[in-house]
């Protein structure tokens, strides 16, 4: 099983930084953590979210976001829904399933033919 963080949607902000305020230096970052096996791809129903300031190197917590923040904070996740991923089953998926079924009716045929 492998796991892998998918970036749904990035955006640059000119909000004020909370910790240096500088105001280009905010970045969203929108990720979703996808668990890949043999037969799925799986995204987690959960999307991640972090603020980060290229000016002061800092992760900006919500906590410390203002109502500013909070705002781009709504508009960017929506856009970042938009382009989330889901459930997405491999083609080995089927080969199994159909091979399954196969075995399955060369079973049953080959008990019918001996009665
Ligand atoms: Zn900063």
């Amino acid at each position: 099983m492998k796991k892998k963080l998918l970036t749904l949607h990035t955006a640059r902000l000119n909000n004020n930084c909370p910790t240096c305020f500088g105001t280009d230096g905010l970045e969203f970052t929108f990720v979703q953590e996808k668990t890949e096996t043999l037969f799925f791809k799986k995204p987690a129903k959960q999307i991640d979210k972090k603020l980060y300031c290229h000016t002061c190197k800092n992760i900006i917590y919500p906590v410390n976001w203002t109502e500013d923040i909070e705002r781009v904070y709504a508009y960017n996740k929506k856009i970042a829904e938009t382009n989330k991923h889901y459930l997405k089953v491999k083609p080995l998926f089927y080969i199994l399933i159909i091979t399954a079924l196969i075995v399955v009716a060369a079973i049953a045929y080959i008990l019918i033919s001996n009665l």
